[in-house]
């Protein structure tokens, strides 16, 4: 569906994309991940005709996007990072303003407008103004406001960041529905759970070059090993140093083993013998995050620290 062909973005001096080549399959929901800064947003940027100035190219189903805006642009909704709602109008008013934007009028206008407040799950609070919801709920209103013009690709930056867990699970069960609808979804997160959840195929973007991408089940099979998962005040970095391949994850670490068993004994023991009751000792795999991690060195997770509203 959308070919990126070397594609390369510098901001001044700074470079955020550095020869970036992926394939985007029809239907499928796309998961970009890296850490804040990895150039996923500058990558939407370029996809969505936002950011024109870029080298290398991009193809929607075989049509060059630069010889093409205006008609790719219509096909497209964009969900930014950023929350644009007018506060002091109702939800339907921002919806009416984003519709006419997208040249719609009349009957269609008004039963997209009720097709749309249903499936961000928002029908009930229609004539409620802006400013009187939570964030998620502006969250997934500004998600409806992307998708009047009934868009067959829906392109979602860190959708997600901020928002309740209801509204997590309301915006999850959107994108389900859209993916029911056959419709493509690219979806940046530094969530591993939520791509692993959502997504059927990946990219890893580590400081603007991708370093690994296909289908969930490719990149999982090709990297997902055997683990050990050990958590506890008294289990620390320094007691592992006897080990290779060990990573920090959420409050413990995690360490690959082709012998999970074998090595679950050795760290048993050597705890038994330093006087070492950990909270948590078990078998485990690699997650996303880890694998990403592997590959580049950096931790996705070192920037979870919004709020949720
Ligand atoms: P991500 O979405 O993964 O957090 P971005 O695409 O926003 O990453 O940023 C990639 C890099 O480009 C970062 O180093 C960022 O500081 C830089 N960058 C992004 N937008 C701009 C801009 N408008 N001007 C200058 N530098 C920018």
């Amino acid at each position: 569906m959308i070919e990126i062909q070397g594609v390369r973005k510098n901001y001044d001096k700074r470079q955020a994309l550095d020869s970036v080549n992926l394939d985007i399959p029809r239907g499928s929901c796309f998961g970009l991940v890296g850490p804040n800064g990895a150039g996923k947003s500058t990558l939407m940027k370029i996809l969505v005709g936002v950011v024109e100035d870029y080298e290398g190219d991009v193809l929607v189903q075989g049509a060059p996007f630069k010889q093409n805006v205006t008609a790719i642009k219509r096909r497209i909704g964009y969900v930014p990072q950023d929350i644009c709602l007018e506060e002091t109008l109702t939800a339907r008013d921002n919806l009416l303003f984003f519709g006419r934007l997208y040249g719609l009028k009349g009957s269609k206008l008004q039963e997209r407008i009720q097709q749309v407040l249903a499936l961000i799950g928002l029908a009930d609070r229609e004539k409620s103004l802006v400013r009187t919801f939570s964030g998620g709920m502006k969250r997934r209103l500004n998600i409806g406001c992307a998708l009047l013009h009934d868009p067959d690709i829906i392109v979602l930056d860190e959708p997600t960041v901020g928002v309740d867990p209801q509204s997590r699970w309301a915006i999850f069960e959107l994108i389900h529905d859209l993916k029911r609808q056959d419709k493509t979804i690219l979806y940046s997160s530094h969530y591993m759970e939520e791509v692993e959840q959502l997504c059927d195929t990946i990219g890893f973007i580590d400081q603007g070059n991708v370093v690994e991408y296909g289908t969930m089940q490719e990149v999982l099979a090709k990297h997902r090993h055997a683990a050990i998962y050990l958590e506890g005040p008294s289990v620390t970095r320094e007691g592992l140093n006897g080990y290779e391949g060990v990573t920090a994850r959420d409050k413990g670490f995690v360490i690959e083993s082709a012998e999970p068993l074998r090595l679950l004994e050795r760290i048993a023991k050597q705890f038994a013998d330093e006087g070492i009751i950990p909270e948590r000792l078990e078998l485990s795999q690699a997650k996303l995050e880890d694998i990403f991690f592997k590959l580049t060195g950096t931790h996705l997770r070192d920037t979870r620290q919004e709020g949720v509203q």
